[in-house]
């Protein structure tokens, strides 16, 4: 099958962005949300990414006018009652993921590949949720969805070769490199990124070296874009602390533990960039 048409749940940081991507490889592509107010703000995102790409010249005008038409927004899951595949992007809690997989297996058609973009999260417990356990995978994009060049495919033991191939075809027609985990905590970036993450925290809160100097060391000895904790600055604390513990929980393996220090910081509202402070400060233009 090949997938025309597909239904993106939730329009927040990763939804608006992998929305985007899919309308700009050529796909109808139907977003859905809770609500209005939070819709309008999912589709602001999109437009006003698409506007710094035509500022930028990366993007024509009939680009964006082409690709504008591909989206469609609204509150009404039954609008993606004609999805080939739907990506599900919706908060990171178990209990509402499955609760929404419920509801999507009556609303998109037999045929119909249904996708979540946890980080960390059990995909089999979400697949349960369905009479189609053999069409429910794993699509983790990275953030910003629209730059990063990896999508993480995670199979269940449910998951059918079909459905693989197909979802990987996906993959690449949206211009991404596509590697494929195992429904197992962490699949294979998580599981590696986060001890390294906790390490930088763990340096940091025992006074062995300053902020400054863990990032500069990773970003010039290692060739890293970014230090670890200016990295977790622009995950999300919070984000961060969830993918710790759902690790933990998994694994009981220290190096997954969530350093006290992270759990302080997310507990005071320094979440990163998006709230202008964590391990550093932003101002209001560096927070979006
Ligand atoms: P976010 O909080 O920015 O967005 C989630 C959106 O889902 C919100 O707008 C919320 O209103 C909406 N939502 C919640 N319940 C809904 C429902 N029942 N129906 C429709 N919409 C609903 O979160 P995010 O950072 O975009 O993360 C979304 C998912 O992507 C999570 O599973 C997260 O673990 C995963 N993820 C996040 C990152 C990251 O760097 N932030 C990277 C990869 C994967």
């Amino acid at each position: 099958m090949e997938i025309r048409t597909v239904g993106i749940v939730g329009a927040g940081l990763m939804g608006s962005g992998i929305a985007e991507v899919c309308a700009r490889s050529g796909l109808r592509t139907r977003v859905a949300e809770a609500g209005e107010e939070l819709l309008a703000t999912g589709r602001q995102r999109v437009e006003k990414s698409l506007e710094r790409g035509r500022l930028g010249g990366k993007l024509s005008d009939d680009d964006v006018e082409r690709i504008s038409g591909q989206l469609s927004f609204s509150t009404d899951l039954d609008e993606l009652g004609d999805c080939d595949l739907v990506v599900e992007a919706i908060v990171e809690r178990l209990p509402d993921k499955v609760e929404l997989f419920g509801r999507l297996d009556h609303i998109v058609p037999e045929h119909g590949i249904l996708s979540t973009n946890t980080s960390s999260l059990p995909i089999m417990e979400i697949a349960r949720a369905t009479h189609r356990p053999d069409r429910v995978i794993g699509t983790h994009f990275f953030n910003p969805a629209p730059v990063m060049k990896l999508l993480e495919v995670v199979r269940t033991i449910a998951t059918s070769d079909q459905t693989l191939a197909e979802t990987r075809a996906l993959g690449e027609k949206l211009g991404k490199r596509v590697i494929v985990a195992q429904d197992r905590g962490g699949f294979i970036v998580n599981l590696l990124l986060i001890p390294f993450l906790n390490n930088a925290v763990r340096l940091y809160e025992s006074g062995f070296a300053t902020k400054d100097d863990i990032d500069e060391g990773m970003r010039l000895g290692c060739g890293h874009p970014m230090g670890p904790l200016q990295l977790l600055d622009y995950i999300g604390l919070d984000t961060a602390l969830f993918v710790c513990d759902a690790l933990y929980e998994e694994y009981a393996i220290r190096d997954y533990a969530a350093p006290p220090l992270l759990k302080r910081m997310v507990a005071a509202g320094y979440l990163g960039r998006k709230t202008g402070r964590g391990f550093y400060t932003y101002d209001a233009e560096q927070q979006r």
